[in-house]
């Protein structure tokens, strides 16, 4: 089968993301917090390097499409609350920590992370650079939302170090910025570029959403046009996820038509053929950069990395999250916190910390989430250095693989070579179906309707 279109319906299916494995749906409640502070120990016997994620969950008005863990709220005083709590959970677990740790990046994303004050941001720089040894070329990144932005806000950024800058922009035509509750003129996104420009700011990315209502093909190539003259290093161009039980506010858009799992299809198409004709390499999945950035080179040299964060150069850090809802990438364990903001201070207040789901990998998910990691990030697998890697024989080791596997080198998806396969360009758009056949866990049907669907 290789019309796409019969591989639209045969393969949009639910799937994760896999920004890790165990994807989140299968971590565990917490009973006590003593198997993660033995990790902590244990993972800081020696300096490492860190990647830190700040959770800024406050955001002014809903977007309808939107996924994440937010709180609305126009009141400037939650996020004093919010910092008080943020910082006191930062300085805990910082006396955990081994003092040689280097920070190498440094993410704050939200909600709005600029929903705080121009002054909290520094006073958020400062704390964090108190705490923590950040290295002279960390990468520091921020999720900006211009709607709201001042000029004040960007000169904070620059001098607390922000080197690169996130610009959800998600479409920019009237009609669709309407039907999804996000009004954002293209003259604010050219206005804080050049803000950001000239504060030294730089390295600039554009997030994008397909799949929303009113867009089509054609209609999202404009978009993708005008954007690009912004001339960012960075697209983020993901698919809308569809998971109305978890986001009910996501029905508010149903008075209007919502593109096809096939459109959607043509829209992909499009970005790729669009972008890559336009100097931007496509990145494992939903990601293109330019030629030259670190994102690139990564993905030519096979150390790209994947995490909660999406893709990255920075390969063997632990990641701590810091804030509610922060996931925490430690070694081989996951740490999640509350989603809840008032059982986040709750437990704040009374010096608990905020876990409250965790994962730690077993054996099989070890072998697995280097086989899932590696294939999401290079696009082909070398089952001969898995092999060798782990002492398996993946031929017997993921024995159930290959019956999928089979199917989809038949459909075009892979290709089978001397050492493993490799992920064609027409595979590239259903990289989470190929994934699924590594998931030891992708059978479970109470979590699997969890995902959004993969077209
Ligand atoms: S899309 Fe971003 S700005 Fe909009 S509600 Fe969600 S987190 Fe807030």
């Amino acid at each position: 089968m290789n019309n796409p279109l019969d591989l639209v319906t045969k393969y949009s299916r639910q799937a994760p993301r896999y920004t890790s494995y165990p994807p989140a749906p299968h971590f565990r409640e917490m009973e006590d917090h003593g198997p993660a502070i033995e990790l902590i120990e244990k993972r800081n016997t020696k300096p490492r390097s860190l990647s830190i994620y700040i959770h800024i969950p406050f955001c002014a008005s809903l977007c309808w499409y939107c996924g994440c863990t937010k709180v609305i709220t126009r009141r400037a005083g939650d996020s004093t609350s919010y910092l008080r709590r943020l910082f006191s959970e930062m300085e805990t677990l910082q006396r955990q920590l081994n003092p040689g740790n280097r920070v190498v990046q440094l993410h704050f994303g939200g909600g709005t992370p600029t929903f705080l004050s121009p002054d909290e941001l520094r006073e958020t720089g400062k704390k964090i650079r108190s705490l923590f040894r950040c290295e002279d070329d960390m990468e520091f990144a921020v999720e900006i939302d211009p709607r709201r932005l001042t000029q004040d806000h960007v000169a904070a950024l620059a001098e607390t170090g922000c080197t690169r800058a996130s610009i959800g922009i998600q479409d920019i035509r009237e009609d669709v910025q309407k039907a999804i509750n996000r009004i954002q003129p293209m003259e604010i996104n050219k206005r804080m570029v050049g803000w950001l420009r000239d504060a030294g700011i730089h390295k600039i990315n554009v997030d994008l959403i397909y799949g929303l209502p009113l867009q089509s093909r054609d209609s999202f190539e404009t978009t993708l046009d005008e954007v690009k003259v912004l001339d960012p290093d960075r697209f983020a161009i993901f698919n809308y996820a569809h998971i109305p039980w978890m986001m009910p506010s996501q029905k508010l858009m149903d008075r209007h038509p919502m593109p096809s799992p096939h459109e959607k299809f043509a829209m992909l198409e499009m970005m790729i053929d669009n972008l890559t004709r336009s100097g931007y390499a496509y990145i494992g999945m939903d990601h293109f950069a330019k030629t030259g950035d670190e994102l690139t080179i990564a993905r030519k040299n096979g150390t790209l990395q994947r995490n909660f964060q999406g893709y990255s150069t920075r390969a063997d850090t632990d990641i701590y999250g810091f804030g509610m809802s922060s996931i925490s990438q430690i070694g081989e364990g996951y740490l999640q916190s509350v989603k809840d903001l008032d059982e986040y201070y709750r437990r704040i207040d009374d010096a608990r910390h905020p876990w409250f789901r965790h994962y730690y990998l077993t054996d099989d998910d070890r072998i697995r989430r280097h086989t899932i990691m590696r294939l999401m990030c290079d696009l082909h697998l070398d089952l001969s250095s898995v092999d060798s890697h782990w002492g398996i024989d993946s031929r017997t080791y993921f024995g159930d693989a290959f019956a999928p596997l089979e199917e989809m080198a038949d459909d075009g998806l892979i290709q089978w070579t001397t050492s493993g396969f490799r992920v064609t360009d027409t595979g590239r758009l259903f990289l989470r179906n190929i994934a699924t056949a590594f998931d030891a866990y992708y059978s479970d049907p109470e979590k699997q309707g969890r995902y959004s669907k993969t077209v």
